[in-house]
Order: C-alpha cells, then structure tokens, then sequence
C-alpha cells in the first residue's frame, strides 16, 4: 500500500506534476485549499458580493457549487446564485436539467432556469436547421453556442442582480484557451481575457474563473470521492468542436512535461496583465448598434448569429 504523503492513511491518488501521493482527506483539502488560493490570489470574491454560478450539470459547476457554497461562508453577506441555461438541445438537456435542479435543492442554493427560447427566439437545435436552410452551410454547433451561451449566462446573471459570474472552466479549458489564441496568432484576446474580476460595463457582468488552476481529471476524482451525480452524457454536438485537437496535442505533450498546462494558464494571465498596462488609456469600449451589450466591433456577435438566422424580433426579448 502506498501511503500519504501526510498521513499513515493509504494514498488514492498521486498528482503527475508534483508526485506527493495523497489520502481521500487530503486529496480533498488540498482541493480545497487550491480553489481558495486562486480565489484569493486574483481577488475574485468580496464580502457583500452576489454570484452567479452557471451550473449545467457536467462535472465542472456541480464540483464548483459545492465547493462556492463552502468557501463562500467566508465572505460575509455574499450570496450563490445558481443559473441554469437550456440552450435548447433535445434528448441532452433534460437530464442535465434534473440533476442541477437536484444539487441546488440538495445546498439550498437558490436556482433559476433560462433559455435560448426565451433570450433569442428559438433553442440551439431549431437554430442550427434554420441556419442550414437558410444559407445551406453552416459553422459547427459549438461557434453558435459558445457565443449565444455566453449572452444567455450574461443575461441570466444581470436578471438575478448578480455583481459576478462564476464560470466552471478548469485549468484544461484555459491552458487550451490559451494555446488556441496563440495559434490563432490573437493577441489582443489576451488582453479582453480578465484574470481578476473587473467592472466594465453595465450591461456586462464580471467573470470568475475558480477552477482556473485545477486540473480537469482532479475534479473528476471530487465528484466520484465524494459522491456527487453529474451529467455524463457529452453534449450531441461536442464532435464538431475543433477544441478537441488542441486538447489531445495537450495530452500528448503532457507525458512529457505535467505542469505544462499551468505554465501554459500562467504565461496567459502576465500576457493579459502586461497588455492591460499598455493600454492603460483606455481605449472606450463600443456598444453593439443593435442590443447595446458591449463589444469589440459595430455589431456584436449574438446579433450576427440571430441575424443570419433571421430573428429580427430578437431585441425585444433581450431589452425586456
Ligand atoms: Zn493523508
Ligand atoms: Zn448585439
């Protein structure tokens, strides 16, 4: 038997890039404790503060829910606010539905449904064939969805009152982030990129990224130590992502060298803070001409998409 690098109690799991093997209780606390640095060390939470956290169901927010509601008990008068955004996906959704509805109540989370529907006119699927039929062609599903997901959370967390959103992407998700601008050749989306929660816009709510330093299998071994349900099904449209070359060129690399990726996250966040003091004028940011939200360009791109599909009356929905 292997045993902790702590304690006499027999080790379950022993990280790749640091090789100090650990028991259940201080796989768990050091889980903990990692989450609370990166939330300390990029100023994410503040007493007083209202968080959204975008809970779908999958691994990542059921994991981050329940560690939020603990940590959270340390921030005086803040409160948890989870949001759950249908986007529309038929023979997917419904599952995911149940067991976010199950956790919330489980943690005496409030928690708010939103979706596609009500937000933009129609869900991601009747989105999707009106977009084929109109133009015949389409981008993959996940171009569409990461955009008007992106919205839907925005909105979501404007319509609770939140003053932050807490999203569940996990150092895997950011190295990938990361590396992908970078082979884009994008460098001013490290600047847009924000590490620490910052106000810009009214309309736009500040993002938290508490798992940004946790490394996708150890919040796989959370959910199953500890016992918490969550959607295993991947998304019907998951295929399409092209993410996923950039990940298995990560995995691979991986073997190699394990702490690539948080050299890969940290490099991305001095990138994002040595652009920032570059542009400490300030260029103004823009509103989209149509709905107002802030962004880089005339129109944002939700408006491009629901105008490519023909949603005109989309505004409305949105200003209501
Ligand atoms: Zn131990
Ligand atoms: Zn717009």
């Amino acid at each position: 038997m292997v045993k902790c690098y702590y304690c006499n109690r027999e080790a379950v799991y022993s990280r790749p890039y640091e090789k100090k093997p650990l028991c259940l209780a201080h796989f768990n606390k050091s889980f903990i404790n990692r989450v609370k640095r990166t939330i300390s060390k990029f100023k994410m939470l503040q007493p007083h503060d209202k968080v959204a956290i975008g809970l779908s169901g999958g691994k990542d927010s059921v994991v981050l829910l329940h560690v939020l509601s603990k940590l959270m008990r340390n921030f005086p008068r803040s409160k948890l606010i989870a949001v759950t955004i249908d986007e529309g996906i038929r023979g997917y959704r419904e599952e995911s539905l149940e067991i976010a509805i199950r956790h919330a109540e489980e943690l005496g989370v409030e928690h708010n449904i939103f979706s596609f529907e009500e937000f933009f006119g129609q869900g991601l699927d009747d989105l999707l064939v009106t977009l084929e039929n109109k133009q015949g062609d389409r981008k993959g599903a996940c171009a569409y969805c990461g955009i008007l997901r992106r919205r839907a959370l925005n909105e979501a967390a404007l319509r609770v009152g939140a003053n932050k959103l807490a999203t569940a992407h996990n150092l895997d998700d950011e190295a990938q982030t990361v590396l992908m601008n970078m082979l884009r050749g994008d460098l001013g989306r490290f600047g847009r990129n924000d590490y620490e929660p910052v106000f810009k816009h009214e309309k736009f709510v500040p993002r938290i990224k508490p798992f940004m330093l946790t490394p996708e299998p150890e919040i796989v071994l959370y959910a199953v130590f500890n016992g918490l349900q969550y959607q295993e099904m991947p998304c019907p449209h998951a295929v399409e992502a092209d993410r996923g070359v950039i990940r298995d060129m990560l995995q691979m690399y991986l073997e190699r060298n394990p702490g690539a990726l948080f050299n890969l996250v940290r490099m991305g966040a001095e990138l994002s803070e040595l652009l920032k003091q570059q542009e400490r004028k300030e260029r103004p940011l823009k509103e989209c001409k149509i709905c107002g939200n802030p962004t880089a360009g005339e129109i944002c791109k939700v408006c491009a998409v629901l105008y490519e599909a023909g949603e005109l009356d989309f505004k409305t929905k949105i200003d209501t």
